[in-house]
């Protein structure tokens, strides 16, 4: 079976501007690994890699998805069904697209709470040609009807459809081309397993390292046509909490500043000026991230304290905390959690410009 690209073939981020309801009901900061609706519609997909190559980093997801589009090319089949995990704004959406690109297909990209009736995922699936990619971000939020059509979708490139209702009510099996689908999640957990079983390749992404948030800023800048030093870059990757998505808006804000001080290259000092300016502090940190900690500290002695106690002392709302602030604050040992509720950390102490408690939490929770 050969695959090709249409000749009809949309602009791949069509479908992810007007398909994606991708907005959480919290608000988007500067530093949330969210999309903002802005940056989904205008400005991510210039500044997207659009091949294998210019995907920086995830080296080990990289060279699995190199052989299995090598070995799917070979077969003239379509790709083994691929299930991305980790923290948003690492990479899952555009390497989907990538992998279309690769492959020469079309992808299409929705997510979960976009296929809420039965009718959105057959509409979906009807409409593919072979080989193509459907793309399903936040794939742990399907519902149960939407997950069973999608069971012989994906595989026996078959739909099962039930027709009238009641005593009289048929089944009939419409034959789908075969496609890829590539689904997105922050909790793999949270996958039933039935439908995690279903997908050939599973990865996950890691947050970025320094050295290569530094090339994303880089690479990013170029297409933006700012001038920027390296130093500049390092000190932009830094505070970008290992997301490309929040290095690419950290520099955008940054050169806004630098363009409005008649700056022509964006530096060092500048860059901290400017993040400075935006309470993004040397180590990636907010202001309400530093007041949960300091709320920590000062109210709950350094803790154990459970998210109720941060959320109502703090102000803010007890799932932004968890969702957006603590993955940060956890993965980069600010924050442990022990079975008792949350702890700070030496690390935090120092940071903040406290002097660190004597001792500190043995029992730290797996992640
Ligand atoms: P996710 O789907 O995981 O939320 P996206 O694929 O939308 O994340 O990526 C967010 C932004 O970060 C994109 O606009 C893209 O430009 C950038 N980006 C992500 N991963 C990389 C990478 N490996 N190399 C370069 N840029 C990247």
């Amino acid at each position: 079976m050969a695959i090709k690209r249409s000749s009809d073939s949309p602009d791949p981020d069509r479908a992810y501007k007007t398909n994606r309801s991708k907005q959480s009901s919290y608000e988007v900061t500067l530093l949330s690994p969210q999309a903002n609706t802005q940056e989904t519609e205008n400005n991510e997909a210039k500044i997207r890699p659009q091949k294998l190559a210019d995907y920086i980093g995830q080296k080990k997801l990289k060279g699995i998805l190199n052989m299995a589009i090598a070995a799917a090319k070979d077969r003239a089949d379509p790709l083994d069904h691929l299930l991305l995990y980790g923290p948003p704004g690492l990479g899952k959406t555009t390497m989907s697209l990538i992998l279309a690109a690769e492959m020469g297909v079309d992808c299409k990209i929705t997510s979960a709470p976009a296929l809420e009736r039965p009718r959105d995922i057959t509409g979906l699936l009807v409409s593919l040609k072979p080989g193509d990619i459907i793309f399903i971000d936040e794939i742990h939020r399907l519902n149960r009807m939407t997950e069973e059509l999608l069971y012989p979708a994906m595989e026996d490139f078959r739909l099962d459809v039930t027709i009238g209702k009641g005593q009289t009510a048929k089944t009939r099996s419409i034959p789908l081309p075969p496609f890829t689908l590539v689904g997105a999640t922050t909790k793999a957990g949270a996958l039933s397993s039935p439908l995690r079983d279903r997908f050939g390749i599973i990865q996950r992404l890691r947050f970025y390292e320094l050295d290569e948030l530094t090339l994303i800023v880089k690479r990013t800048a170029e297409i933006l046509q700012a001038s920027i030093t390296e130093a500049g870059a390092i000190e932009i990757a830094r505070r970008s909490r290992g997301t490309p998505r929040i290095a690419n808006r950290l520099l955008r804000r940054v050169r806004d500043y630098v363009q409005v001080e008649k700056v022509a290259t964006i530096t060092e000092e500048l860059a901290a000026i400017a993040m400075n300016l935006f309470d993004v502090d040397a180590q990636g940190l907010d202001w309400t991230d530093r007041l949960v900690l300091n709320t920590i500290i000062k109210q709950f002695n350094g803790g154990p304290v459970g998210l109720e106690a941060i959320a109502a002392a703090t102000g803010e709302d007890g799932k932004t905390i968890e969702e957006v602030y603590e993955p940060y604050l956890l993965q980069n040992g600010y924050l442990s959690r022990t079975h008792r509720g949350r702890t700070v950390t030496a690390k935090t102490y120092r940071h903040l410009g406290y002097q660190p408690q004597e001792s500190e939490p043995q029992q730290t929770e797996l992640l």
